[in-house]
């Protein structure tokens, strides 16, 4: 099951569409979201893991706020720099709000400083681009099984 969601200006074409599959029968804890406002990093999260989990994308930080304060995920990897809201500003919200979605930052930045403000607002992991397959299944392996 995968839903995807973006503002219409963009090139590429995310709109919403779902998918059946195993995802269906899972329940809320275990979706994943994913935001980032590169789409080429949507596509490999949707290559990991659509076909496994009920997976949810979006490219826009703001559309993810709107998105976690309706529904619950188990798991959200969240880029940092992005255009409108970042994904720091947008961990410290869930932070603010005891979400119990688990937080994976997703980064190219090499600051050092981001790790350690990202730790200090709860981010489970703080994996850096480009970023191994494997070490992100098995961070959805440990969050959702
Ligand atoms: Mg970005």
């Amino acid at each position: 099951m995968k839903e995807r969601y973006s503002r219409q200006s963009l090139s590429a074409e995310y709109t919403g569409r779902m998918k059946g599959g195993r995802g269906a029968v899972r329940e809320a804890r275990e979706r994943i979201l994913v935001v980032d406002d590169d789409h080429g990093i949507l596509d490999s999260f949707d290559a990991m893991f659509g076909e496994e989990y009920p997976l949810v994308l979006m490219d826009r930080g703001r559309d993810a706020q709107k998105k976690l304060s309706e529904e619950s995920f188990g798991l959200l990897f969240l880029d940092i720099k992005m255009p409108d809201l970042n994904g720091l500003e947008l961990l410290r919200w869930i932070q603010a709000r005891n979400l119990e979605t688990k937080v994976v930052i997703i980064t190219a930045l090499p600051q050092a400083s981001y790790e350690e403000i990202a730790h200090q607002c709860g981010a489970f992991r703080y994996v850096k681009k480009p970023f191994d397959v494997d070490e992100l299944e098995d961070i959805a392996r440990i969050v959702l099984h």
